[in-house]
């Protein structure tokens, strides 16, 4: 955060955070907000420009085709990491009418804005609210969770949840019956994540980090909690695979992060599509693959990786 000695950018001017972004869909809100509401406020910042990418998502079609490359495995009892707002569990929902389907998010304010969405669309969901935060200082706080706040049943549950740092709730999935399907799609997160105390010891350094230590928590959680022959569906936003040398590039950075488990590497799908013009969007990050080359001026593509878990 800029101090307030220093001079803010006008609201029309790009951040002082080097996003690129104009002030006001950036860092605007969170430095006019004091005490916690700072953290609401990055957690609106992030849900409103989410809404845009995910609104570009769905009209091309992308929701139902990341949910399409599970119908081979008819999930019923399904785990998704990241529920932004909401359309992901919707296409699930829509496809496969799963008799229980858990979602989890750090940001309670998509959490609420998923919950609407899905009541529109006729599927009844819970929010569980459960974490609180204590802020420390303006620049930092810890998450501390309420106890005892799980899922009772079947249904739709909407969870809040700090996966790198939730033993209540990883003791919770080990001890029910386990899942056939885990999706983790689109990772991303809002702008005062990083200044979260509960992560301070994983030293995360930037977004493509966090999100590879995400989708290393879920690969680990994925061995204990799926079935035996279950599913880990894991998608990103890359550089189309569309030779051999790209294609081998993302199918090994997916299989290292699967080796200390017992998943192994079933497929990988891809599909185009066009990004948005940058504006109130959420910068989304590039997967960068194996070998950490860099693309140039790569033609975009959602990447699908299905993992299975040994029978
Ligand atoms: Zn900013």
């Amino acid at each position: 955060m800029a101090s307030l000695s220093t001079s803010l950018p006008g609201r029309n001017e790009p951040c002082w955070c080097g996003s690129s972004l104009k002030y006001k869909h950036c860092h605007s809100d969170i430095d006019t907000a004091r005490g916690a509401s700072r953290i609401v406020a990055a957690k609106r910042v992030y849900l409103r420009g989410w809404e845009q990418n995910s609104r570009n998502l769905e009209q091309q079609g992308v929701y139902e085709w990341m949910a399409e490359r599970l119908e081979p495995y008819k999930p019923k009892r399904v785990l998704d990491v990241g529920t932004g707002d909401g359309q992901g569990v919707a296409a699930l929902w829509r496809r496969f009418q799963c008799k229980l389907l858990i979602s989890l998010d750090e940001n309670r304010e998509c959490l609420i804005a998923s919950e609407q969405r899905l009541k529109k669309n006729g599927v009844p969901s819970s929010v569980i609210q459960r974490l609180d935060v204590e802020m420390e200082s303006d620049e930092s706080y810890f998450l501390s969770i309420i106890a005892g706040r799980l899922p009772q049943g079947d249904g739709v549950f909407l969870i809040e949840s700090d996966i790198l740092a939730d033993p209540e709730l990883e003791n919770f999935l080990s001890s029910i019956p386990p899942f056939d399907a885990i999706t983790i799609w689109l990772i991303g997160t809002h702008l005062m994540r990083n200044n979260c105390l509960n992560l301070t010891s994983l030293k995360i350094k930037d977004t493509v980090e966090y999100r590879l230590r995400v989708q290393n928590k879920v690969y680990e959680m994925a061995d204990r909690i799926l079935r035996p022959g279950g599913v880990l569906q894991v998608v990103d936003r890359g550089e189309e695979p569309n030779d051999e040398i790209l294609r081998k590039d993302t199918i090994d950075a997916h299989k290292s992060q699967a080796a200390p488990t017992s998943l192994q590497f079933k497929s990988l799908e891809y599909m185009r599509y066009s990004e948005i013009e940058k504006g109130k969007r959420v910068n989304m990050v590039l997967s960068p693959g194996e070998s950490g080359r860099i693309p140039k001026a790569p033609q975009f593509a959602i990447l699908s990786v299905i993992s299975t878990k040994q029978i």
